[in-house]
């Protein structure tokens, strides 16, 4: 069987080298001379919105998928109309609640999974009229587009309004209450085509500068009902096939849904050596109509990620317990070279080569 996906980043990279084993092979749609995924994919390279391209991408898979979520809901539409019927999974419906912050919190809102409260705002003096009911502080985002922080800004008072609506360029977008999180938990679900779903533990997450740096698996934790029921409640609704990850912030007991990804998702990468199925290889599964393996954490397990440079590999696998997992990218400020994934059953191990690392990740 052929997979085919749309984008040929790292996500598209580590999928490719877990679903070799299974005997798939793999075809990516992607524009960029240095794609992540070449060496171990066909590339098409083209536009994501190329026509001639995506007729070529649907008769040369069995089944599409995809990395990002920034996809062309036009893309994936005229694959699913005007090619050979080919399967595109996850379904058009979750990629296009996924693109825009005010479907995606009305889709929360009506499976009550509890969120932030918040308003759509079209102008500057909408703004100032949602703040009312919203209260203060307040984050103002854009509907779509926004990644990693992108796109959005934090409210403190009055006087903060016309400077973040004009940063913003005046682009569709909401304002939601700002909350006083305890953490940022995520949770990494797994739907199969016979809908068959499977949940990994929860992890933990901390961001800088609105990007993810450090995540932490926590087995049996009090939180992950309620995290399975709300991501279980998410995948039947939208008939989903693959994995998804929804993030939330836990205040007290209560879990507030931020946001999903219709894809695999960096607070995810842990489970490439700290599960039995990585959610690479849980994705591929679902997508290619295969049972999906087993989520539970084999001990402790972690992911640090390296952002803008890279230490000395030695240096890593120095550490008894950590595994290397590099994109074939060259670094520069702010972006995603790798990451580092930790596993141990010994609680001590773990805790002083994970303070090692983070350490090291920070000073690269
Ligand atoms: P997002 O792009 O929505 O994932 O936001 C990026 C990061 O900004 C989140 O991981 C949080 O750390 C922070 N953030 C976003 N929205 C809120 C909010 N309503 N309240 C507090 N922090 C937030």
């Amino acid at each position: 069987m052929i997979i085919g996906i749309l984008g040929g980043g790292q996500l598209a990279r580590m999928m490719a080298l877990e679903g070799y084993p299974l005997g798939l092979e793999f075809i990516v749609l992607e524009p960029g001379p240095e794609a992540c995924a070449a060496p171990v994919a066909k590339q098409i390279r083209a536009a994501y919105d190329d026509e001639a391209a995506l007729t070529e991408l649907a008769h040369r898979a069995d089944v599409i998928t995809y990395e990002f979520e920034n996809v062309p809901a036009a893309s994936v539409k005229f694959l699913t109309e005007h090619s050979n019927e080919v399967a595109v999974y996850p379904p058009p419906q979750a990629l296009a609640m996924a693109q825009d912050r005010l479907n995606e919190k009305t889709l929360f809102r009506e499976l009550n999974i509890d969120t932030p409260a918040f308003a759509a705002v079209d102008s500057l003096a909408e703004l100032a009229l949602a703040m009312k009911t919203i209260g203060w502080p307040a984050v103002i985002k854009t509907r779509t587009q926004g990644y990693d922080g992108k796109g959005q800004a934090v409210l403190r008072e009055e006087a903060d309004l016309a400077p973040a609506w004009a940063q913003l360029k005046g682009v569709p977008a909401i304002v939601e209450a700002f909350v006083p999180f305890d953490r940022e938990i995520s949770v990494i679900a797994v739907r199969n085509r016979e809908g068959q779903i499977v949940c990994y533990p929860i992890t933990e997450n901390s961001h800088k500068e609105g990007m993810l740096r450090l995540s932490i698996a926590q087995e049996n934790d009090p939180a992950q009902p309620l995290a399975v029921k709300y991501a279980t409640a998410l995948l039947e609704k939208l008939d989903y096939v693959g994995v998804l990850a929804l993030e939330l912030f836990q205040v007290g007991d209560q879990l507030l849904a931020n946001e999903f990804a219709p894809r695999v998702h960096n607070s995810g990468h842990w489970t490439q050596n700290g599960a039995k199925c990585s959610q690479f290889e849980n994705h591929i599964r679902a997508v290619a109509g295969l049972p999906l393996g087993q989520t539970h954490a084999q001990g402790h397990a972690a992911m640090v990620n390296l952002i803008g440079g890279l230490p000395a590999s030695e240096a890593v696998l120095n550490h008894t317990h950590a595994h290397l997992h590099l994109y074939g990218k060259s670094p520069r400020p702010g972006r995603k070279v790798g990451h580092i994934n930790l596993q141990t059953q010994d609680q001590q191990a773990f805790d002083s080569e994970l303070k090692s690392l983070i350490s090291l990740a920070e000073n690269c």
